[in-house]
């Protein structure tokens, strides 16, 4: 079994080294906090490599993993597998694609969950064609079957969501793929963050290069990610955008009109946020 592997399968060795690395690299980013998040890599149509319950994803050794089938069952493991499982488990269900799972609680992307927002404005050209949008899965209580139901409905269409007054999941055709995609959506998190929290002033890219950053992304054989909205398109009574009327958003004509005073308060209110902010 140690050697047993499939074609476009990681063999045993290199599914647990990607795993401890990872889970390293997830609790030195503040990704998680004590023994929380968890991950999971296939080495086989019906097999995969995960962590254990109750112990730091910072500072597991080989022997810790477990090796569970498709449907749960652990194959190989002195530990016991995280009851977050499930969740890992119906992904690869839906999306036979997928062959490795990240689950964190990192601190920006969690917040948008908590406050019941999901990351779908069209501010970053990266995450435009790196994950897409990040809708958010509807609470669901730990441990139970509402978990996996919650998080069904997006394995297909999105590259990771968030959960709702929880944290957040990525997944990809492989591990590391997967945990790039959760500090994407960190990355996401915190710069929607900055913007719309602590500078209070977003400039939003238009539908048209929203267009343009999907066909690039597709041309790249990313079909996955979803579309962000277009807040022009969204909100009524608004200006309208290229792809949808004749102006783009943003604040950039809202400069043009803004008189020397208007502009100096402005910045000084930017500037009181960010010292407040630092305080805290
Ligand atoms: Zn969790």
């Amino acid at each position: 079994m140690e050697n047993w592997r499939n074609d476009g399968y990681p063999s045993d060795f290199e599914a647990k080294q990607m795993i401890l690395e990872i889970g390293r690299r997830m609790y030195a980013k503040n990704f998680v906090a004590s023994n929380d998040g968890n991950i999971s890599c296939k080495v086989s149509d019906h097999t995969l490599w995960c962590t254990p319950t109750g112990v730091s994803k910072g500072f597991m050794t080989d022997e810790m993993l477990v090796l569970m089938d498709v449907d749960g069952t652990v194959i190989r493991g002195n530990y016991k597998p995280s009851s977050e499982m499930k969740m890992h488990l119906r992904v690869y269900k839906e999306n036979p694609q997928v062959k490795a799972v990240v689950h964190a609680h990192p601190p920006a992307a969690t917040s948008y969950a908590i406050a019941g927002l999901p990351l779908n404005r069209a501010i970053l050209t990266e995450s435009v064609m790196g994950i897409g949008e990040i809708p958010l899965a509807p609470y669901a209580m730990p441990g139970t079957e509402e978990v996996p139901d919650s998080i069904a409905p997006f394995v297909n269409t999105h590259n990771g969501c968030l959960l709702a007054n929880h944290g957040a999941l990525a997944w990809a055709g492989d591990a590391m793929t997967a945990w790039m995609r959760m500090e994407s959506i960190e990355y996401y998190a915190l710069v929607s963050m900055y913007t719309h929290g602590l500078i209070g002033q977003v400039h939003e890219l238009t539908c048209d290069q929203v267009d343009r950053l999907i066909e690039r992304r597709t041309r790249d054989g990313i079909t996955t990610g979803g579309r962000p909205q277009c807040r022009n398109c969204s909100q009524e009574g608004s200006g309208a955008c290229s792809s949808c009327g004749e102006r783009p958003a943003g604040e950039a004509d809202a400069h043009k009109s803004m008189g020397e005073e208007e502009e100096v308060r402005m910045i000084t209110e930017i500037v009181k946020r960010v010292i407040s902010a630092v305080k805290l």
